[in-house]
């Protein structure tokens, strides 16, 4: 009997023992995650999103929570403006054709960004091609080249001037039988608000990379700038340039991104909205400046204008440089672009 009691003493106390170790050991990887939580860490990951891949890099406080919303908000960004997806505002805007849509006031705000960069480029950039883009078949997997019968009856409804804004009462009017394609701004769009979201979370150091769109927060964590290569036109391995970033923005829209060949022709999806072809004379278009969403838009209405109203455009433009390729191979570089830039 004392025996027993003996027992149930000892083991009473070992038990007590061991929960008070286990409240130390659970206090203690407390404090070593507060401890983790306000230190600095590096965070890289990569998705495929907007058809691209998509690196997210950055250096902070909870890098690597913000590098997650970062993605998060590409997503939302890619479902609203997507026009091959079914709940997508630019899909409703197109099916609902004629009518008056209501949209949201980021909706107004980036369809006035790209009929601005319609009117500075004389209808180069313009968002009213989707019906061109269907009948090349970028974006739906089978390429064709459309009859000239084809191509005269969808002209027709390209024309930026058609597209209603009515900031007001947030809705917007596209004519009936015309399709936009945002193809040519969203994703640079999607690059500015995931670095903003980067940037609200407090990260110092950053860089975005989707496909041909790069923009960056601060300099790497060493303090160096940010060294972008811009990839060779006709060799893929191979670069033409690099250039230097500290919170800058780098763009490049090619005709070796998505095109197909026949007989012996290349055919790629930036299409001259004047004539329906896949646009001649350039071969690549590379934009620096602040943002994305303008060097997006402005890269494919260079690429459309070709060498020499391109290089107008740009030297017009502050804030905004150039590298225009043309199919020659000779590189143009813009006169504010020559101290950050190495030609290789
Ligand atoms: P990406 O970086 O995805 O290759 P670009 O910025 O080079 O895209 O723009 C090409 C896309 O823009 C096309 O896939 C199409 O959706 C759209 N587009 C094609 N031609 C034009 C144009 N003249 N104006 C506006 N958008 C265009
Ligand atoms: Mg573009």
């Amino acid at each position: 009997m004392k025996n027993r009691h003996y027992y149930i003493y000892i083991a009473a106390v070992l038990v007590i023992a061991g929960l008070m170790v286990a409240v130390a050991l659970s206090k203690r990887s407390q404090s070593i995650e507060h401890e983790q939580s306000q230190s600095v860490e590096q965070a890289s990951k990569t998705n495929f999103i907007m058809d691209t891949v998509v690196e997210i890099r950055a250096t902070g406080v909870d890098a690597e929570s913000a590098v997650d919303a970062a993605f998060a908000e590409m997503e939302r960004v890619e479902k609203a403006f997507s026009r091959h997806l079914q709940d997508s505002v630019v899909t409703r805007i197109n099916q609902q054709a004629g009518q008056w849509v209501a949209v949201t006031e980021e909706v107004i705000v980036l369809l006035e960004q790209a009929l601005h960069y319609s009117e500075i480029s004389n209808g180069a950039f313009d968002i009213t091609v989707g019906r061109l883009i269907d009948l090349w078949g970028f974006g739906t997997g089978t390429n064709q080249v459309p009859s000239e019968m084809e191509l005269d009856e969808a002209l027709g409804s390209v024309g930026y001037q058609g597209l209603e804004i009515d900031a007001d009462a947030n809705r917007v009017r596209i004519p009936s039988g015309t399709v936009i394609d945002l193809g040519g701004i969203a994703k640079g769009y999607a690059v500015d608000r995931a670095r903003k979201v980067l940037e609200a979370k407090g990260i110092k150091s950053g860089m975005i990379y989707a496909g041909g769109d790069i923009t960056t927060i601060g300099a790497k964590p060493d303090g160096s700038a940010w060294r972008v290569g811009v990839q060779h036109p006709r060799e893929s391995e191979e670069l033409i340039a690099i250039v230097e970033l500290k919170s800058k923005t780098i763009v490049t829209s090619g005709d070796y991104e998505r095109y197909f060949i026949d007989d012996g022709v290349r055919y790629h999806h930036i299409i001259d909205p004047e004539s329906g072809y896949p646009a001649q004379g350039v071969i690549s278009v590379t934009i620096y400046g602040a943002q994305a969403v303008d060097a997006d838009a402005l890269s494919t209405a260079v690429f459309v204008l070709g060498m020499d109203r391109g290089k107008e455009l740009i030297e017009g433009l502050p804030g905004y440089e150039a590298i225009i390729v043309n199919q020659d191979g000779n590189i143009w570089v813009s006169s504010g672009l020559a101290d950050r830039i190495t030609l290789l």
